[in-house]
């Protein structure tokens, strides 16, 4: 008798290759090692969902950086608008917000979760598979915690990494080691920032709807004259913390972040305050509060004409040195620091990322070298397959990991349920 395709692990990419097997006719069971299925995608956008967004193909891919167009196969086959289409099939509408992120109209992640449920057995909680059995390079089945052995001549591994430790863990990572598969180093991704600037600690709690963040190398040019070399930008709502920063701009730079504090120790950063105001705009600040202001404290211009939050604008003027200054007795240093601060933004050090436990992602994983992008199996273990964040790609914040979750394991399963005996 034929047997089930056996998927590890319930998240959107263990739930999206079921859908892939069943799609071909085939079955698939999912083992589940937490008391209930699908814990992250259930967390996700606070529990709102954002399962992807509006970048085209390409582009998509090129914000996983260089490994990004492993992704091919996987987003030609289900990107954005087979998401939508499926979702819709199961009443569920969907909205964009800012005109790019993509979630469920209504009913949040626990709709998405259902949608993915609707028509399948359950997911079999409480079953942590301890090991994959293999035969001759061939997948045999797997080994259960509670002394039970399934077998099947394909298993597909989707059980996430360790990124948000509360709902995430290393295991999946332990069995694909064991099946001989190389592991890329895991590291915090979508995670907050630790910031060694002590003013910035001081301002936990302060947030600021749209901030941009700038992540630079310096470079000496020919003439000995630094040059600022962009590495990443990130734009977006950003929260100060008694660490450093958090929020969406925060997050989306902490994997490009992270690397760099690996290789040189810390990592330089740029916030600008005002991203959405032009250059020339920002730099006739200080001469407009000479003018029309000059009875008034800069620091108190900052935060009641500017709206910058109070303490943020007090800091400001102080690492502009001009506290304690009004308007008409800024002087011309003081004037100078102010638009470098306004419109270059302030020069801040990242010293890591992190901790793994608060991170939404984790960069690493089972080398992309070892699995066949068209399939999604393993080039190491015949009728293995992987699915999702298990592999070494990791998108930033905005939807992009819960769509590789689904695409790759819409492929994952299709692809085993091909010639499944
Ligand atoms: C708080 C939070 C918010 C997020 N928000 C978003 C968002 O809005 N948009 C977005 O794109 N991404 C978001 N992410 C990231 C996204 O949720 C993950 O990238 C995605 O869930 C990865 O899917 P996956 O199926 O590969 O792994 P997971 O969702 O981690 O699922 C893996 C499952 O495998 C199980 N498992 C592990 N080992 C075993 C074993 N040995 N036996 C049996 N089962 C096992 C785990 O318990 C887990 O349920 C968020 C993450 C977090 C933590």
């Amino acid at each position: 008798m034929e047997k089930p395709i056996i998927i590890i692990g319930s998240g959107p990419a263990g739930l999206a290759a079921r859908t892939g097997a069943g799609e071909m006719g085939k079955k698939a069971v999912i083992l589940e090692k937490a008391d209930r299925p699908s814990l992250k995608l259930l967390a996700s956008g606070g529990t709102k969902c954002n399962f992807s967004n509006m970048l085209s193909k390409e582009d998509f891919m090129a914000r996983f950086g260089r490994k990004g167009s492993f992704m091919r196969n996987a987003l030609t086959l289900t990107f954005r608008e087979w998401v939508s289409d499926f979702l819709s099939v199961h009443g569920i509408k969907t909205v964009l917000t800012d005109d790019f992120y993509c979630f469920p109209a209504s009913g949040g992640a626990k709709a998405v979760r259902d949608a993915f449920c609707e028509g399948f057995d359950k997911v079999e909680t409480f079953a942590e598979v301890t090991e994959i059995l293999t035969e001759n390079g061939q997948a045999a089945g797997v080994l259960l915690k509670d002394g039970r052995k399934i077998e099947s001549n394909k298993v597909i591994l989707a059980a996430g990494t360790s990124a948000w430790a509360s709902l995430g863990s290393k295991k999946g990572l332990l069995l694909a080691e064991k099946c001989g598969h190389t592991i890329v180093d895991i590291l915090p991704a979508v995670a907050p920032l630790h910031i060694k600037e002590e003013w910035v600690k001081s301002l936990a709690g302060v947030s600021l709807e749209k901030a941009e963040i700038l992540l630079y190398e310096e470079k000496s040019s020919a003439g000995g004259k630094k040059k600022v070399k962009e590495i990443w930008k990130t734009r977006g709502n950003l929260l100060f913390t008694h660490e450093g920063l958090s929020g969406f701009s925060a997050l989306d730079m902490a994997e490009e972040a992270g690397k760099m504090c690996l290789k040189n120790t810390s990592a330089t950063i740029l916030l600008k305050v005002f991203p959405e105001r032009s250059r020339e705009e920002t730099a006739m600040l200080p001469a407009l509060y000479r003018k029309e202001y000059g009875n008034k404290l800069v620091r108190s211009l900052l935060a009641e004409r500017e709206k910058l939050p109070r303490s943020l604008a007090e800091n400001i003027a102080r690492l502009a040195e001009c506290e304690e200054m009004t308007g008409c007795r800024l002087t011309a240093e003081s004037e100078k620091n102010l638009i470098s601060l306004l419109c270059d933004g302030i020069p801040l050090t990242v010293e890591k990322t992190g901790p793994m436990e608060k991170a939404m992602a984790a960069s690493g994983g089972v080398s992309l070298k070892e699995i066949d992008p068209a399939t999604m199996e393993s080039k190491l273990i015949k009728g293995l397959y992987f699915a999702g964040e298990i592999m070494d790609l990791v998108g930033p914040c905005g939807g992009y990991n819960i769509q590789w979750a689904i695409s790759s394991g819409r492929l994952a399963g299709r692809s085993a349920a091909m010639d499944q005996k």
